[in-house]
């Protein structure tokens, strides 16, 4: 049975490449019928935080990224780390090593000096412990192996060959008795059980390092993936301006969990053409073989563009359910948030259809039904002023009287039939009497439809909003 983990440092938010690190790892432990594990990275006492796995543990909460059991806490485990290291001096796989400080500057500056990396010279792997100096806790160092090669068997990069020469006997736990990074993630990935690591390429130096280890614990190594990191659009490092910011940025720009679940699945994987999927289609296709070997790049106008797709998509009482719940998070959400009651929530999901049409974030979708919640005498955009001009308000006040003679039911064929109506009998193009009656009833030159807006707002509303402009 697969088991998978996401292995997160506590250092800072969630971003989006450890975003896209936890989707592959739970796309293939869910497509495989697995589990997926969550192991926060926190032993790095210094760095991490709380408030950073609150963070994390939300930004995958949001994006649907369920891990199984409890999150493990690596801190915790310091322990059994120093269990395992000390069972590998006696096994004589590890052993003591009392080099000082001074010694150990020395090696650095040695390597330095021949323009090679520093590499520990192994002087105590061979000593009799009882040589060690009085009072000096020793740090614990793998009995790497000097000739030869270690080989990573990775699913995505291939065989990838490490030269023994090059791997010196590395710490695995220092002198005061807790565990290096490297020591620590392989005794936790085999007590979980974890059956396939997938992560950034970042680590594959590290996976030579933590195969040793392996090896001289004699567990199997699990299967390994190490998948290329995301660039920006222009091929560069990522950094803020490609959108190198943590998920909760995503929400706050208004993107939809299940439209940043597809777009990250498409950095780095791809199964045909297919660009736009449901999450069931991902589950089903998602292979570790599918993964790309190139970088991937993050280009915003992309995920836009999907965004946009699985908007128009949903199901119009799901998105306004993803909305309302998106609001507090919004830069523009407050005003809405704070002026939703049960009416206007019917009328949100009325306007729906008309206002998704034209949004392609949540932010766009909060500034077309900005609208329903203005408050009258309307303030009317700068850019929108214009438009209500001398003339455009004789045709607001022809528009005001065919619109208020209707008697029968007040909805988006009535008022287009009775509009159409007076622009013909006025020889007007429905545009001159279109755009001014939006701005007076929106205070935008953009909205949905203008019949839609009507019907929306009702006809005390509508009437009144037209009369202020009038007057
Ligand atoms: N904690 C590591 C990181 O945040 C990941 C370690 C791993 O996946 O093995 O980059």
């Amino acid at each position: 049975k697969v088991v998978t983990r996401f292995a997160p440092s506590p250092t800072g938010f969630l971003h989006i490449g450890g975003a896209r690190t936890a989707l592959f790892n739970w796309l293939y432990s869910r497509h495989t019928g697995g589990k997926m594990l969550l192991r926060i990275e926190d032993t790095d006492r210094e760095r991490s935080t709380e408030a950073a796995t609150s963070a994390i543990l939300d930004g995958l909460s949001w994006l649907g990224l369920t891990w199984d059991g409890d999150p493990v806490s690596q801190f915790e485990r310091a322990p059994r780390h120093r269990e395992v290291a000390e069972e590998l001096v006696r096994m004589g796989k590890a052993y003591y090593c009392y080099a000082s400080p001074e010694e150990l500057n020395e090696m650095r500056e040695k390597a330095r000096a021949e323009g090679r990396p520093p590499r520990y010279d192994g002087r105590w792997r061979d000593r009799d412990p009882s040589e060690a100096p009085a009072g000096v806790k020793g740090a614990i160092r793998i009995k790497a192996p000097t000739e030869g090669e270690t080989i990573v068997h990775d699913r995505v990069q291939g065989e990838v060959r490490f030269p023994n020469k090059d791997l010196d006997d590395f710490i695995i736990l220092r002198s005061d008795g807790n565990p290096t990074y490297m020591h620590a993630v392989v005794v936790d990935d085999h007590d979980m059980g974890v059956t396939h690591i997938i992560r950034g390429d970042d680590h594959l130096t590290n996976a030579a390092r933590q195969t040793v280890i392996y090896n001289a614990l004699g567990w199997d190594v699990p299967v390994m993936a190490h998948i290329p990191l995301i660039h920006g659009a222009d091929g560069a490092k990522l950094s803020k301006r490609h959108g190198a910011l943590g998920v909760e940025a995503y929400r706050a720009m208004g993107y939809l969990p299940a439209a940043l679940r597809n777009y990250l699945a498409r950095l780095g994987w791809s199964h045909g053409d297919d660009e736009v999927m449901s999450l069931e289609d991902m589950i089903s296709w998602f292979e570790i073989e599918d993964v790309n070997k190139g970088a991937a790049r993050f280009d915003f106008q992309k995920l836009e563009a999907l965004n946009g797709v699985h908007m128009r998509r949903m199901d119009d009482a799901e998105l306004l359910e993803i909305f309302v719940a998106t609001l507090p998070y919004l830069e523009n959400g407050a005003p809405i948030a704070g002026g939703l009651d049960d009416e206007r929530r019917a009328q949100l999901l009325a306007a729906m259809p008309g206002l998704k049409e034209r949004a392609k974030t949540l932010v766009e979708l909060a500034d077309g039904s900005a609208f329903l919640f203005a408050q009258r005498p309307l303030a009317v955009d700068e850019k929108a002023a214009p438009v209500l001009g001398e003339r455009p308000r004789t045709v607001l006040k022809g528009a005001h009287t065919a619109l208020a003679a209707l008697t029968g039911e007040w909805n988006a064929a009535a008022v287009e039939a009775a509009i159409r109506e007076f622009a013909n009998e006025n020889g007007l193009k429905l545009g001159a009497v279109a755009q001014p009656l939006r701005v007076a009833l929106t205070g935008k030159t953009t909205s949905p439809g203008v019949f839609d807006v009507l019907a929306v707002l009702g006809r005390d509303e509508s009437l009144g909003r037209i009369a202020d402009q009038i007057d």
